[in-house]
């Protein structure tokens, strides 16, 4: 079942790229196993998926100290500055960057590590009060203030887009991020380069493909339902 999904999400991801004019290795999958045994990323991975992405700190570390080191783990989920220091040398890409002080934390963390950081970041375009990420208004200048930290680099932006039955609703979301992006690189700031564009989840992600989306964040599509009445 999983390598039918798997192969399915490709194809789609296929399409969607052709529609838009654009290559394939232009998009980024990225596999998102959260709450999901070790056993089913292992089957995922032997498809040839190597980027896969988790939310929460605890979860990907442990992942990470079991899975092929080949494997590149995306955080994507809200980060606590207190879980910082387990998750610097970890994570390939931290999607997740909604405050300067998380970024300030970021960058001292590392600096002990003696490593850089890439990092997102995390845009709450539409606006949601459930969601984290910083408004469209303050993007531009927090990104200069993080861009300015040492030992970490901004490799662009990520947003989560609502919840919708149509995915053409979130069309919008997708294009504001996009914009947002264009205009950062209008900017010329150093340490900036916005290179990577993390939009679209299982209900959206082909449309985000159409509207530029350079890494798409898919779950439910390859792993199916999470259950989280297991959850501690
Ligand atoms: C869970 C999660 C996803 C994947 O969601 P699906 O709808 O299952 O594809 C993507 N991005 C983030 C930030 C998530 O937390």
């Amino acid at each position: 079942m999983l390598k039918e999904n798997y192969n399915d999400v490709e194809k789609r991801i296929a399409a969607a790229c052709q529609r838009a004019g654009r290559k394939r290795e232009e998009v980024t999958l990225i596999a998102v196993s959260k709450t999901k045994p070790v056993e089913m990323i292992q089957e995922i991975y032997d498809l040839g998926q190597r980027e896969f992405g988790e939310n929460k700190v605890q979860e990907l570390t442990a992942k990470y100290e079991v899975m092929p080191q080949d494997i590149q783990w995306h955080l994507i989920g809200h980060l606590q500055t207190n879980k910082v220091k387990y998750i610097v040398d970890k994570a390939c890409l931290i999607h997740s960057v909604d405050s300067l002080k998380l970024a300030q934390t970021i960058s001292k963390e590392a600096g002990k590590k003696g490593v850089v950081v890439p990092v997102l970041i995390e845009v709450n375009v539409a606006q949601e009060e459930t969601k984290f990420g910083i408004t469209t208004e303050e993007t531009i200048s927090l990104t200069e203030e993080i861009a300015a930290l040492p030992n970490l680099t901004v490799k662009g932006l990520m947003t989560i887009a609502p919840y919708v039955e149509d995915p053409e609703e979130n069309r919008p979301v997708f294009r504001k991020l996009r914009q947002l992006s264009v205009d950062i690189t209008d900017k010329n700031i150093n340490n900036v380069s916005m290179s990577v564009l993390s939009m679209g989840m299982t209900n959206d992600y082909e449309t985000a493909i159409e509207e530029g989306a350079t890494h798409v964040r898919v779950g439910t599509g390859i792993f199916g339902e999470r259950d989280y009445s297991k959850a501690e």
